[in-house]
């Protein structure tokens, strides 16, 4: 039987560095890696340009659909799309925002079935965990999701409640007991002032310190050594809480954490007041903090970078006013976060190779999607053409995102998506959704 295709790349990130590459794809999945000259065999020959790089395609596994029930702030139709157009081949979707959120199994049904048919790019869920749902556990796990998120402080949306210090260490003993990934908003209620009206950043900043996060997680911590569970950080913003982890890590409790590409590009102390748009919790830190967050990603104390895509509408965003208390926390990027990432990698001298690590393969690997997040023989042939010296300004009408709020918008980022391809062609926007729905393997 013929190859169906036969992808040559001058430059391509293969196990963790650059080489020049024939990716040969069979039935939609990667079955050989040849030499770039490599005959062609009956296969239908693709050939990137000189100016492009081939790259896994990425893994965002923090991404608020919304869908159903908040379907104006986003939705699996748009959000999918967005994904393709930024290079980013999987998402998981977070089980809060939507209505009804993730904390049943007929709620993930419902998901579901918002989802299916809709999604251009592979899509799965995490299952939420919440007072009174401890039950509701393992028929979700059961049912493929990749894990379970919780909060420790007030969520932002009444339907999705936070879990006490009790309600936490029990939760993470029935995920320890399932095998299951925790994923948790880890800032702590007692170190945060409510958020003054007005549009000051520096007060908004001011409200939610740095040791609310650090004590935070030192609870997670705790508790994933008092439970044997496995717990992740999503979207680190306080760098003061890295020597937590990494002594936690020494000593074999099974923890890892994330960050997101806007606290490793913008910097409090040139955000503008009255800039909601920037608004997200934990809230983007100083530009000493934000060096310390690249340093802890270059030495591994930090594992990966997803977008935390949170969109809201516009209004929601309170732009007009510039209230910092009154506006949505969160930040939409998931068609821009490669772009951004890789733009101020690029100025830091850090190399294509720690991009693709950090934003498709370490995801990947850490909630189990098998089969993602490389380029390797028998992975699906997943793939993102990129060319890392193509600049562009951030036009908000040219984004894919439901809503026209872009904290990037107008900003000069280098390195365009040209194209993306999921299990062996190209995605086009144009045609019928080819993305799945995803279980846990
Ligand atoms: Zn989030």
């Amino acid at each position: 039987m013929a190859a169906d295709a036969l992808l040559r790349a001058g430059r391509a990130v293969v196990d963790g560095r650059e080489t020049a590459v024939a990716v040969r794809i069979r039935e939609g999945v990667i079955t050989a890696l040849e030499a770039y000259d490599a005959p062609a065999d009956g296969a239908t020959v693709v050939e990137l340009a000189d100016d492009e790089v081939l790259l896994p395609g990425l893994v965002d596994t923090h991404v608020h659909v919304n869908e159903p029930g908040r379907t104006e702030w986003e939705g699996f139709a748009s959000a999918t799309r967005a994904a393709a157009a930024g290079g980013v081949t999987t998402i998981v979707d977070m089980p809060l925002n939507s209505i009804p959120p993730t904390t049943t199994l007929t709620a993930l049904e419902q998901k579901q079935d918002a989802a299916r048919d809709q999604v251009w790019v592979d899509t799965g869920f995490w299952g939420g965990a919440v007072p009174d749902n401890l039950d509701d556990l393992a028929p979700l796990h059961e049912a493929g999701v990749f894990g379970f998120k919780c909060f420790l402080l007030d969520s932002g949306v009444e339907e999705f409640p936070e879990l006490d210090a009790a309600g936490f260490q029990a939760a993470m003993t029935e995920t320890a007991r399932l095998g299951a990934l925790m994923i948790v908003h880890a800032e702590d209620a007692d170190e945060i002032e409510p958020c003054a009206h007005g549009s000051s950043y520096a007060a908004f900043l001011e409200s939610r310190p740095d040791a609310a996060e650090e004590r935070a997680i030192g609870l997670v911590v705790g508790t994933a050594a008092s439970t044997g569970g496995r717990a992740h950080v999503v979207h680190l913003s306080a760098s003061g809480a890295v020597p937590v982890l990494r002594n936690a890590r020494a000593a074999g409790i099974d923890v890892t954490v994330e960050t997101c590409p806007h606290y490793l590009h913008f910097d409090a102390e040139t955000i503008p007041d009255g800039a909601t748009e920037l608004k997200c919790c934990p809230p983007i830190r100083g530009a000493v903090n934000r060096d310390a967050l690249w340093a802890a990603l270059v030495n591994g104390d930090i594992d990966f970078v997803v977008s935390d895509h949170s969109p809201c509408t516009a209004e929601l965003k309170r732009r007009e006013s510039g209230d910092f208390a009154d506006a949505w926390g969160g930040i939409a990027s998931l068609q821009l976060g490669l772009s951004v990432v890789w733009t101020t990698a690029r100025d830091r001298g850090l190399a294509l190779t720690d991009v693709a690590r950090w934003m498709a393969t370490a995801p990947a690997r850490r909630v189990g999607l098998h089969g993602k997040g490389e380029i390797a023989v028998g992975a699906d042939a997943d793939l993102c053409v990129f060319a890392p010296e193509e600049s562009f300004v951030v036009d908000v009408a040219r984004m894919h995102h439901k809503n026209p709020v872009s904290a990037y918008a107008g900003r000069t980022l280098t390195g365009t998506v040209r194209q993306t391809w999921l299990r062996g062609g190209p995605i086009d926007l144009d045609a019928a959704p080819r993305g799945r729905l995803l279980r846990r393997a």
